[in-house]
């Protein structure tokens, strides 16, 4: 079986995150990643990236319009 180079890498990355790897694909990963300090550090931005993303947005915001309404209100009070 061939390894997976750097470019392989970022290639599957979303393919990685999304659970849509053969287990030989997924040995592979992992392989790579012992080895290559480079595509160590590019996996763990991407997940980091891919959960600020996936975030549910619209509660953040409201909690934070409710924080400021407060705010306002008690500054006026
Ligand atoms: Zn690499």
């Amino acid at each position: 079986m061939t390894l997976f180079n750097c470019r392989d890498i970022s290639e599957r990355a979303t393919d990685y995150q999304e659970n849509r790897m053969s287990w030989r694909e997924r040995l592979n990963w992992k392989l790579h990643l012992l080895i290559c300090r480079d595509c160590q550090r590019f996996v763990s931005q991407f997940l980091v990236m891919v959960r600020a993303l996936q975030r549910p947005l619209p509660e953040t915001t409201e909690k934070e319009v409710q924080d400021q309404l407060r705010r306002v209100k008690e500054a006026r009070s």
